[in-house]
């Protein structure tokens, strides 16, 4: 496994579409490997493949363990994911991301989803998300599609720079959405 480079705003992979993924070789568990270390070293909550400058359709989502909540950690890994299925409900959530560093934005998103997709093998893989997680998998199959979270953000008084004292003091939400989103707190100095 290996740490990759995460490629920022204004790289043109960034902005194409993700081509979807046939053949299931050893590279393409490399590549996961690769990107769920790449993810926890940011650290992040989430992690795309154009995010590391590779344009396939490639996700993975790893959320910490929550000790007050009881839940325990968990980890997808997507080839070709697709939302088969959105909850009629949307709502506004803080969101940040690893190619946009020191921005966060207020965007509406489904409250629950269900996706469909293969694992690293190429086996069909189904999974069905709700709030914070299908939050994150909404913003990462985005990435998959040439889309940032600032293109969902529908009022730029809704998006901010995050200031050297919010780095190093980050107001409660701030804190919150950046460790929930594929950007955390920590990386950000
Ligand atoms: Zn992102």
């Amino acid at each position: 496994m290996a740490v990759r480079e995460i490629i920022t705003l204004g790289h043109p992979t960034l902005r194409h579409k993700a081509r979807k993924i046939t053949k299931f070789g050893p590279e393409v568990k490399q590549l996961i490997d690769d990107m769920v270390e790449t993810m926890r070293a940011a650290p992040g909550v989430g992690l795309a493949a154009p995010q590391v400058n590779v344009a396939e359709r490639v996700i993975v989502i790893g959320l910490p363990e929550d000790e007050e909540e009881g839940t325990p950690a968990e980890l997808y890994a997507f080839v070709n994911p697709e939302i088969v299925k959105t909850s009629r409900d949307v709502e506004e959530g803080q969101e940040g991301c690893l190619s946009v560093p020191g921005y966060l934005g207020e965007v509406s998103r489904h409250t629950w989803i269900v996706v469909r997709g293969q694992d690293a093998y190429g086996k069909p893989q189904r999974v069905r998300a709700r709030d914070h997680l299908a939050r994150i998998f909404q913003h990462e199959i985005d990435h998959l599609n040439g889309m940032l979270f600032i293109d969902r953000v529908t009022d730029p008084a809704k998006i901010h720079k995050i200031t050297p004292e919010e780095t190093a003091q980050p107001t409660a939400e701030a804190a919150e959405a950046l460790a929930l989103m594929d950007r955390a707190p920590v990386a950000l100095s």
